[in-house]
């Protein structure tokens, strides 16, 4: 297997459909493990494990969303949705809930090949480089591990950011108090730069704020700055 394979398993009902991502990925040098069904894929992942998941929403009996909350549950695996659920809501709905990118169906095989490159790229990205120092805002509030991606926060439950989330966050606090336009901010998370995508950002932001408590209407954290982005108005603590 070539360096940069991956072990990718891939949820799909449809055998015609599942043979040609299989196609395409072993193309790519990618290990591809194949269920047609959620619990079969839930056992393959607790057995073999994946560095990454290809979901299909719409699955016989067990729901790909239900698939996408053990998942979650268990860990945090980049998972890639394919549906032929379309809507933007539906897409901010999955993306929220965990998935790292959303793939409408029908799609380019190209075009999926391209966003799992992109997202093992940066999930690999934080895996390889050495690991970003790690970032303490106002005098030890919130204390973030890049590379774990865990933080700790004061009067609230330690938790773990998704990578889009963390790099988010990194992004905000390496410019402290400048405010990051929403395009800048989707660079860094590396999404495709179309109106639904841009939502992404706001997606992340909603999710940071929820899993540090804070509030977007009297914020310690991120500020909303109105048709245009986002700053970190928390204190950088110095490096000790
Ligand atoms: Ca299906």
């Amino acid at each position: 297997m070539p360096a940069m394979g991956a072990r990718i398993l891939v949820v799909e009902d449809e055998p015609q459909l599942r043979s040609l991502l299989r196609l395409y990925l072993e193309r790519d040098g990618h290990a591809v493990a194949d269920a047609g069904d959620g619990p079969t894929a839930l056992a393959a992942f607790d057995r073999d494990g994946a560095d990454l998941v290809i979901l299909d929403l719409m699955l016989p009996g067990m729901q790909g969303e239900t698939v996408l909350e053990a998942l979650r549950d268990a860990g945090d695996v980049p998972v890639l949705i394919t549906s032929a659920k379309r809507s933007d809501a539906e897409r901010i709905a999955g993306l929220r809930a965990g998935a790292d990118d959303y793939l409408p169906k029908p799609f380019n095989p190209h075009e999926l090949t391209a966003r799992v490159a992109a997202i093992l790229r940066r999930s690999r990205g934080a895996a390889v480089d050495a690991p970003p120092p790690i970032i303490s805002l106002d005098r030890g509030r919130l204390v973030l591990d890049p590379g774990s991606r865990r933080f700790t926060v004061a009067g609230g439950e330690p938790g773990r950011l998704t990578p889009g989330e963390s790099a988010l966050l990194v992004a905000l606090a390496a410019r402290p108090g400048a405010v990051l336009a929403r395009q800048q901010l989707l660079d860094v998370v590396a999404r495709r730069p179309d109106e639904v995508f841009e939502r992404v950002v706001d997606v992340h932001v909603a999710n940071i704020r929820r899993k540090v408590g804070d509030d977007a209407g009297e914020p310690w954290l991120i500020e909303t700055v109105p048709a245009t982005g986002y700053r970190l108005v928390a204190n950088v603590d110095p490096v000790p």
